[in-house]
């Protein structure tokens, strides 16, 4: 393990050299669309764009902890696809009958959907995950690598995260980072192919769909400020395998969405245009309430979900991604029930006790709120100050942290305890620095930071079977160390790339 000193990050820079290296990163992010919408951005054609926020420096990361997140990747992967494979388990953990979503609506709404399609038969037995797992590094008594969370749906930066490792390998080519430091070096700047990869997730599934000139449908929010992020991988799949992509909202979806009665092939009829047959729905909303505001909306996911189209992700998919789902994951024996089955999963498929033993290792402590009565509140309230409680939300913004806590605990009604857990917190190392650039001002602040590191993958899966998966690229976002949370697009954060260390 490296003794990489963190205090001594970012390296001592004049002035001078500060602000050349500034208008070279604004610069290239402009220049090769490393880009937000401004606020305000007029909805039709977009006219202008600003850089996203991003990091002056890299940050450093321990090589060894960068190259054990990519191999836990390929099992986290075959994990995340197997549980979305076990109605049985999903249903216990978050159904409506006997798991989280009896108490929280939005889970209970989608799993009840997603059992009345079930109960009709199911068209399309293929799903597609593009994943990312997050970690923080913790401070213990080493530094170890430790799991935020692993989300199914609508997992972003991807292609923006590539642009900015291309930012910093670019900054390093052109002024040598002013020779500032011996670790600035292209060398240790790791690789960072997420565009491809994940367009290669998206054209796995469009190729078992297998029908000529059927396209990939995106569903998008309306006014999304994060569209370069999304608009990369359209170009991709048009420039390198002529997939043709349509980007519709739910609401657009409402209206033009149809679904052929015999085979449930789903088309998008747009006015005034030949309909569309779609291979493949990757969902960039649909994580969050907000995304439902009637009822209709519901119905327009579960319209798309039956249909014989691959859905990225499926609504089982999806609840695999509950914060519930990654706490009930720690409890004894349920990991060996989705690894090491080799009954269900045959001899290949089955995983030795060491492979079990790295995923646990990259875990905080965590347990339900409404464990065992009044225990799982009452340690929540013992031990407040080294905890988040979170929710069943996506998108940031949700978890209550710290000394919020037991004030959150007396107001919370304990029929709806079931819905929250409670997480260990992760300690990364203290005395980091970073420049964080502004989107928009482009103003720039000197702050102590955390960085989160995500791993992306895919998996292409279903009928218990694996068809394939991959491990393909990665993303760091860093925050001020005086914000709990790290959403970028809340504008908590920062884009930025990794020097190994
Ligand atoms: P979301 O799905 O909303 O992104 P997360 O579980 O990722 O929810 O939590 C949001 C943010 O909160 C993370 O990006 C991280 O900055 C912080 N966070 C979450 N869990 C922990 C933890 N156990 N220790 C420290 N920080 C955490
Ligand atoms: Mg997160
Ligand atoms: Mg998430």
């Amino acid at each position: 393990m490296s003794g990489f000193d963190f205090t001594q990050w970012p390296p001592h820079i004049t002035e001078r050299d500060r602000e050349t290296l500034q208008f070279r990163a604004a610069s290239y992010a402009l220049a090769h669309g490393l880009l937000y919408l401004p606020v305000g951005a007029p909805a039709a054609v977009p006219t202008s764009a600003i850089h996203a926020p991003i990091s002056l420096f890299p940050t450093p990361f321990p090589r060894e902890r960068f190259q054990q997140a990519q191999r836990l990747q390929p099992l986290y992967n075959t994990l995340y696809s197997r549980i979305a494979m076990d109605d049985q388990f999903l249903d216990r953990v978050m159904g409506a009958e006997q798991g989280v979503g009896q108490v929280d609506e939005f889970t209970g709404h989608l799993w009840r959907g997603w059992r009345d399609i079930r109960r009709k038969g199911l068209v399309q037995p293929l799903h597609l995950g593009l994943f990312r797992s997050d970690y923080l590094l913790h401070q213990g008594t080493d530094l170890s690598l430790k799991q935020v969370e692993f989300n199914t749906i609508s997992s972003s930066f991807g292609t923006l995260s590539q642009k900015v490792s291309e930012m910093h390998r670019s900054l390093e080519v052109s002024t040598q980072f002013f020779n500032t430091s011996p670790h600035l070096r292209t060398g240790n700047f790791p690789h960072n192919h997420t565009t491809s990869g994940l367009v290669e997730g998206l054209a796995a599934a469009h190729s078992a769909y297998n029908v000529d000139r059927s396209k990939i449908l995106f569903v998008v929010q309306a006014g999304e400020r994060n569209i370069f992020d999304q608009l990369w991988l359209e170009y991709e799949l048009l420039e390198k395998h002529s997939i043709y992509v349509v980007r519709r909202t739910f609401d657009e979806l409402a209206e033009q969405a149809k679904i052929s009665t015999n085979g449930s092939t789903l088309t998008i009829e747009s006015p005034g245009e030949p309909a569309v047959e779609i291979s493949t729905i990757y969902y960039r909303a649909g994580y969050t309430p907000d995304d439902y505001p009637t009822e209709a909306h519901y119905e327009t996911r579960f319209t798309l979900e039956r249909s014989r189209a691959i859905k990225c992700p499926t609504i089982p998919l999806q609840l695999a991604g509950g914060k519930k789902v990654q706490q009930v994951l720690t409890e004894p024996g349920i990991l060996e029930h989705f690894l090491c089955d080799e009954a269900k999963y045959g001899a290949q498929g089955a995983f030795p006790a060491q492979a079990l033993a790295e995923l646990r290792e990259s875990w905080m402590g965590m347990w339900a709120l409404d464990l065992d009565g009044d225990t799982g509140v009452e340690q929540a309230r013992k031990r407040a100050l080294n905890l988040v409680i979170k929710p069943q939300r996506e998108g940031g913004g949700n978890n209550i942290y710290k000394e919020a806590i037991p004030d959150f605990l007396d107001s919370l009604p304990p029929r709806e305890r079931s819905a929250w857990i409670a997480m260990e917190l992760i300690s990364p190392p203290a005395g980091l620095k970073n420049y964080l650039i502004r989107a928009g001002s482009g103003a720039t602040v000197e702050a102590e930071v955390v960085s989160e590191l995500g791993i992306f993958g895919w998996s292409l899966f279903g009928n218990g079977k694996i068809v394939d998966e991959k491990e393909v690229g990665w993303l760091v976002r860093t925050k001020g160390k005086e914000s709990n949370e790290g959403g970028v697009a809340t504008g908590f954060s920062v884009l930025d790339s990794l020097v190994l260390v």
